[in-house]
């Protein structure tokens, strides 16, 4: 304990403005329209996080890691079954690890016309990390990903969405178009940096609209899965709807690892069937959605 530390409730008024305004939203992205007149976005992602999560744990577990390679196996296989059965082009999310364990599988996904995006080195949380090492690990994400696939990627998803105060600046001095990971809004919306714009495009994520709430498991600990997948189904259809009324986007995170098993794939292709029975719905990845959104606000 630091005894020179203010408790929160003693901070004075400058510092806790300081702490709220180090990474906020600015301007908002939301067009008018979408592509060719489209009245609502579908922005789907997986996050191929595999092996990695345990490997960033510190963990050796062969049961866990046999999980993460699942992922590789038969959940990236049966997401892709699904996106093409219904030609639908989304954003893969993919640690440098997971693209050098399974290079031919990151070629794959960029072959289906999908994006793919940095997202992290070994799914490193960032905000435990020295300013330095959290740079280093960026930058050679991206450049790992780009040496695989061929293409430099143009977003990034912070793993697990944990974001230091120095993320945001690395991802501007990467020339990262945008950021996934943060949580501000429903639209995209421009991401300011002590106050000031940055140009970095945000397009807000949240855990509402991400499957691993609902279905994660821990066979040591408390922690098992707490909805039937018909009840996961339920709030991200609800989403949708909600976000067609209003015209804007949807966002959903989807982990191959996670959603690829027989008794849920279905949500996403129900969700992709109920989406389209809809006039005028526009599915991109989310790199054409914040290139649409600057382009149009
Ligand atoms: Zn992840």
């Amino acid at each position: 304990m630091n005894p020179d530390k203010l408790e929160p409730w003693q901070l004075p008024e400058a510092q806790w403005r300081a702490i709220v305004e180090r990474v906020r939203a600015g301007r908002s992205l939301r067009p008018t329209q979408w592509k060719d007149g489209a009245r609502c976005a579908v922005a789907l992602s997986f996050d191929s996080d595999h092996e990695t999560n345990e490997l960033r744990d510190g963990g050796e577990s062969v049961s866990k890691l046999s999980q993460g390679q699942y992922g590789n196996r038969q959940g990236v296989p049966r997401i892709l079954e699904v996106l093409a059965r219904h030609g639908v082009k989304a954003s893969f999310f993919v640690p440098a690890v997971t693209a050098l364990l399974y290079p031919d599988e990151q070629r794959r996904v960029i072959a289906e016309g999908h994006e793919i995006g940095v997202h992290g080195w070994i799914h490193e949380r960032n905000s435990v990390l020295p300013r330095e090492a959290e740079r280093e690990l960026q930058l050679r994400s991206a450049e790992t990903l780009e040496r695989i696939c061929g293409v430099r990627p143009v977003g990034i998803r912070t793993p697990s969405w944990d974001f230091s105060p120095n993320t945001l600046a690395i991802t501007r001095e990467m020339g990262l178009m945008y950021d996934s990971s943060l949580m501000a809004d429903v639209d995209c919306y421009e991401l300011l940096l002590e106050g000031e714009p940055t140009g970095v495009v945000e397009l807000p994520v949240e855990w509402i609209r991400d499957d691993a709430v609902y279905f994660n498991m821990n066979r040591f600990a408390g922690l098992r899965p707490h909805m039937p997948p018909a009840d996961v189904f339920d709030i991200f259809k609800r989403e949708f709807d909600c976000a067609y009324r209003e015209g804007g986007l949807f966002q959903l995170t989807m982990h191959p690892h996670i959603s690829g098993y027989r008794s849920r794939i279905w949500i996403l292709e129900e969700l992709i069937r109920y989406a389209r029975s809809h006039d005028g719905v526009w599915f991109a990845t989310h790199a054409e959605v914040v290139r649409h959104a600057k382009a149009h606000c």
